[in-house]
């Protein structure tokens, strides 16, 4: 059985736009929770200007309240040098980096273009290079962006390069706000991993037009390996008008295990955390098998009906 390897956003991607804070208690337990259900890399949180992201304030009072299980991969996020430093501090496994292939959405999003957040990089990777985190980069806006339209396939490629030229293998192609279609995201996802065989690629994707997991088909049949998710559907994008959330977790380990792919991941205990997560941000989740339940559970076999 094929092993796909999942990162689960909700703790930062999830969260970070939530109007309730989160108490600090409540996200450390929710991690243990996502490490305990065998997630092998989680998003803890993000380590960037606590004003602008008051969700996400209590970074490192949550790195140090969890407890690590061995083997998973506890990765933060970080858009500068100072936020690296923080990462650093408290003790992250992974620093992953974030640039937009669309440099007016670079610029909403932290405030400068797409060189000068490459000229920060550099200097997370020097700071790295020894002793430090491993990094990963994504690439938001891969497939599309609703402020400048299509992204030319170019400009992805030469951030590919980019990450890569700072010793960066693993490349998030994400499509932030739900722009990607089926034959799209399986063309780039291919001509990427055939022009850049050193690299390891994962998306990153929404499901904000309704075909995040066409997409996930999509992508597996070029023989990506790697996706985000987030529990309940939870996160959007500010710049994306009505934007609902990443793919959901539940929906995407449930067709996964149809199709014969193996998450690591119990979907009944995978289940068993949205009411509690519902509770937690004080309203209702999205996807479907959450509401529906699995297609298949052998209990209501021995229910008449
Ligand atoms: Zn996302």
């Amino acid at each position: 059985m094929k092993r796909i390897f999942l990162t689960e956003v909700l703790m930062r991607d999830g969260l970070q736009m939530e109007a309730a804070f989160v108490p600090t208690a409540t996200k450390v337990a929710l991690v243990d929770r996502l490490s305990a259900l065998g997630f092998p890399r989680i998003e803890v949180t993000s380590f960037v200007s606590r004003t602008a992201v008051p969700a996400l304030a209590d970074a490192e009072e949550v790195f140090a309240r969890i407890t690590r299980r061995p083997g998973t991969i506890y990765n933060a996020l970080a858009m500068t040098p100072r936020g690296a430093e923080r990462a650093i501090a408290a003790g992250v496994d992974e620093i992953g980096l974030v640039v937009s292939a669309s440099e007016a959405h670079n610029r909403a999003n932290v405030g400068r273009d797409i060189r000068s957040s490459f000229s920060g990089f550099g200097d997370i990777a020097a700071m790295v290079r020894d002793h430090g985190p491993t990094l990963s980069g994504a690439i938001a806006m891969s497939f599309g962006c609703p402020i400048e339209g299509d992204v030319p396939e170019a400009r992805v490629f030469s951030i590919i390069e980019d990450y890569l030229a700072l010793g960066i293998r693993h490349i998030g192609l994400a499509d932030t706000t739900g722009m990607g279609y089926p034959p799209q995201v399986a063309a780039l996802c291919e001509r990427a991993r055939t022009r850049f065989p050193e690299a390891v690629f994962g998306l990153h994707l929404h499901d904000t037009r309704g075909l995040g997991l066409a997409n996930v088909v999509a992508a597996l049949e070029v023989g990506i390996e790697r996706f985000d998710a987030c529990i309940g559907g939870l996160g959007g994008c500010p710049f994306a008008p009505g934007a609902s959330g990443n793919i959901c977790t539940e929906d995407l380990v449930h067709m996964l295990g149809l199709m014969g792919y193996d998450c690591g991941v119990d979907l009944d205990a995978l289940l068993g955390i949205r009411s509690e997560l519902a509770d937690a941000v004080g309203h209702a989740l999205s996807g479907h098998v959450g509401v529906a339940g699995p297609r298949y559970r052998p209990v209501d076999c021995a229910t008449p009906s």
